[in-house]
This record gives structure tokens, sequence and C-alpha cells, in this order.
């Protein structure tokens, strides 16, 4: 054996994996198998109540910058949450890896990955009692899924630029092509990250017009300077998941995590907070793939069953709502008290909160949100478009 458990892909949801692992049991070795270099140049952030105490100790090296506070710009109206937010890089997420002593990262691709081994394009045999598989790739054949599509570029400004606090929406901006809104976080006084982002329902994002876009929003205020660096999203927001057949066809797979296992929040696309949940999952199970694979598939369900309400807000953003019109329903949504909307972010919405969401004036024809109201139609499309495995889904459908 290689290890006591091989991740493929050395991202976000295996990288957690490796430091979560790592802090329960330093002696399981763990070897990193990942395509790329460590240091990719992406950015990823939370918002603190997405991790509970212990998930926030162990993730804390990994860190490179939090905040007190968020702050969100409407037309009607502008807001400050008190909210904290904390922000990964690839350089934080690397070096935090590799401060493992039991963590290996080797630079290979995988060709072939099974439960038991891994073939690389270097025509090596990996074996590991475990493998798991973070290799990123949304798993679009069980998805109805619309797209949040960004460029950010990060400034070394001349001058301070006078942010304090990240902004999460600045949704004053021209409304074309989706609900399209500004992000800033700023890391150093003089370092700040813009990003323009849209909803849209196609997966194309348009880098020249958002560059532009983010260039001119750092023109109004004033902020000129160098660009240090530069990243792209095309990010899943997902309307409907056939999670048990995902599951069904992964059985007997290497197990399968992160954004590769439909394992992100269906409207913001953020996968963070899931991971870590997840690599709990994996550290607290120091078995074969068998049994790793049954414990995160067992979360996995549990999860897609309670984001369900999540994917019906997706359809209302992206089917109820013109895309001029979809900034309504954010504006809506941020009206409501903070501890709802951290609860949001989190996924981790209760009933009361599902209700307080769609009372009041609402932001979408009644007669179109009571249109997207079930997912099954969603659902049976999917089925159809990849040729439904009738038997193997209802057996996960009688699981749940
Ligand atoms: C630009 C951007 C910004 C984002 N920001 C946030 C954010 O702020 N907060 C948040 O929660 N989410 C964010 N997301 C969404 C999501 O969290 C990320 O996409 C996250 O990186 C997903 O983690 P992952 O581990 O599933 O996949 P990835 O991080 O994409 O990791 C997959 C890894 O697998 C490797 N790989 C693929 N195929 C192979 C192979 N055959 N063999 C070996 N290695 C392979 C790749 O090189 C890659 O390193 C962002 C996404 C993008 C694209």
């Amino acid at each position: 054996m290689d290890a006591d458990l091989i991740l493929v892909g050395g991202g976000l949801a295996n990288s957690l994996i490796a430091l979560a692992v790592a802090a329960r049991d330093p002696s399981r070795r763990i070897l990193m198998v990942d395509a790329g270099a460590p240091a990719g140049g992406h950015t990823w952030s939370f918002h603190e109540p997405d991790m509970n105490e212990g998930q926030r100790r162990w993730i804390a090296p990994a860190v490179a910058c939090a905040w007190r506070g968020q702050e969100v710009h409407f037309t009607k109206f502008s807001r400050r949450l008190r909210t904290g937010y904390a922000s990964l890089t690839s350089q934080s997420l690397a070096g935090a890896v590799a401060a493992c002593p039991s963590v290996t990262r080797i630079q290979a691709r995988a060709d072939r990955i099974s439960a038991e081994c891994i073939e690389t394009d270097g025509n090596r045999t990996l074996r590991a009692p475990c493998v798991v598989d973070g290799t990123g790739r949304v798993p679009e054949a069980y998805m109805a899924l619309g797209w949040q599509v960004f460029v950010g570029i990060e400034l070394e400004c001349e001058a301070p630029h006078n942010r304090a606090i990240p902004i999460i929406m600045d949704a004053r901006v021209p409304q074309h092509g989706g609900y399209r809104f500004v992000y800033t976080l700023p890391f150093t006084d003089r370092r700040i990250l813009i990003e323009d982002t849209r909803y849209t329902d196609g997966a194309v994002l348009d880098d020249a017009d958002c560059a532009a876009a983010v260039g001119a929003y750092a023109a109004a205020r004033g902020w000129s300077g160098a660009e240090v660096r530069r990243e792209r999203g095309v990010l899943p927001v997902a309307m409907a998941f056939d999670a048990p057949a995902f599951w069904a066809a992964a059985a007997g797979g290497a197990v399968p995590v992160g954004m590769r296992a439909g394992l992100f929040h269906p409207v913001s696309g953020y996968s963070l907070p899931l991971a870590a949940r997840v690599a709990e999952v994996v550290a607290a199970h120091p078995g074969d793939t068998e049994i790793v694979f049954a414990a995160v598939r067992r979360f996995a369900l549990a999860e897609a069953r309670r984001q369900s309400y999540l994917r019906f807000l997706s359809r209302l953003l992206l089917r109820a709502a013109a895309p001029e019109e979809r900034r309504k329903i954010m504006e809506h949504f941020y009206r409501l008290p903070d501890a709802l909307v951290e609860r949001f972010y989190a996924g981790r919405l209760t009933l009361a909160d599902q209700a307080r969401i769609l009372i009041g004036k609402p932001p979408v024809p009644i007669a179109n949100a009571l249109a997207c109201l079930r997912e099954r139609p969603l659902l049976h499309d999917a089925r159809r478009k990849r040729g439904y495995d009738g038997p193997a889904v209802l057996a996960e459908e009688q699981a749940l």
C-alpha cells in the first residue's frame, strides 16, 4: 500500500479532508495526487457561522484573511451585517496542508480512479485501502443547473482604498445578462479583490465584459493600481439534483466529495462549508473505501434532502423572475434578520425561516412562483437525458 488514504485532486475539498484527517489522526498516511501545481490563485470564502467552533479550529491555519462584518448594497437600501467573513487562498491552503507531516502531495493526473487504486499518467499504480475522488467536476447529468459566472481582479492600489470589510453584493450596477452584482474583499489597506458576478441561464462567461465592468467599478471609486491576480468562475446554481441516482451510479467506486459529489450550496454555488463537514465525516471513519463511501453517501443524501428548499429558491431566482428582475428577490431576502441570512448561507434554514422568506409582497409573479414549486419535472428531464436506471434509483430513494 502506498498510503492509508489517497486523495485524488488537491483542490478545496480534498485539502480540507487532509487537514481534518491530519488533525484527528496524524498517523494516517495521506497521499494527495493532483494534476496541477499546489498554489493555483484561488480565493475561497465563508461566512463565520457556516462553521462550528471545532471546524474553525482546524481550518484556522488555512485562513488568509478574516473580517468582522460585511455589507450589501441595493438601489433602495444598503445594509451592514454583523456576520464575520473569512477567506482562504490557494497559498494559505496549500501551506496549511504542506505543514502536515502525514500528507505527501505529488503532481500527477489520475487517468483511472477506482475504489482500491489509481493509475496515473506516468503509468504508476498507487494503492490505498481508501480512495477519495475530489476532482471537482460537477455531476451535471444528475442536475438541472443555472450558473453564476464571474471575473475577479485583485488590485494593488496606488493609495488606500478605504474599504475595511467585504461587500458581499453591490447590486447598484446595471442588471444586464441576469442578476448582477459586484463583490469586493479588502485584503490589506491597498490590496482589494473586485469581482463582477452574474446569475445567468447559460454557463457562458464573457471575460472581457466582466473585466471591463470591474475596471469601471474600480475607476468610479478612484481605485487605480496594478492588477496582481485574476480569477474566473463558472459556478453551478442547482435547481434540481437527483442525488439518489448520482450515489447509485457512484457505488463501487472511489468516494466522491466536493463539487464532484454535488456538495455545494444550491443558490450560492459555494462548497466550503459542506466540504468542511464532509472532511470531518471522512476523518471520523478511518476505514476502507466502502466504509467511507457509506458514511459520505449517508451525509450527502441527508444534505440533498435538506437542500430541497434552497433548490426551490434557485428555481425562483432563475425560472420565475426575468433576468433583469432577479435583483428584487435578493433585495427582498436581504431585508430579513441577520440570523436568518446567516442560516441561509450555512444551509440551516428552519421551517419558520423558509416561510418568512416567502411572506410579504412577492418579488415575482405568483403564477411563475407556483410553476417552480416542483423539482420533479426537472429531474425527469435530467433522467431522460442520461437514460434512467430505474431499479437502482428506486432502491436509493427507498433507502432515504
Ligand atoms: C473562481 C472560483 C471562486 C470560488 N469561490 C468560492 C468561495 O469563495 N467560497 C466557496 O465556498 N466556494 C467557492 N467556489 C466554489 C467551490 O468551492 C470551488 O469550486 C472549489 O474549488 C471546489 O472544490 P473541489 O475540491 O470540489 O474542486 P477543486 O477545488 O476544483 O479541486 C479539484 C482538483 O482536482 C484536480 N484534478 C482534476 N482532475 C484530476 C485528475 N484526473 N487527476 C488529478 N487531479 C485532478 C484539479 O487540478 C483540482 O486541483 C469558487 C469557485 C471558483 C471557480
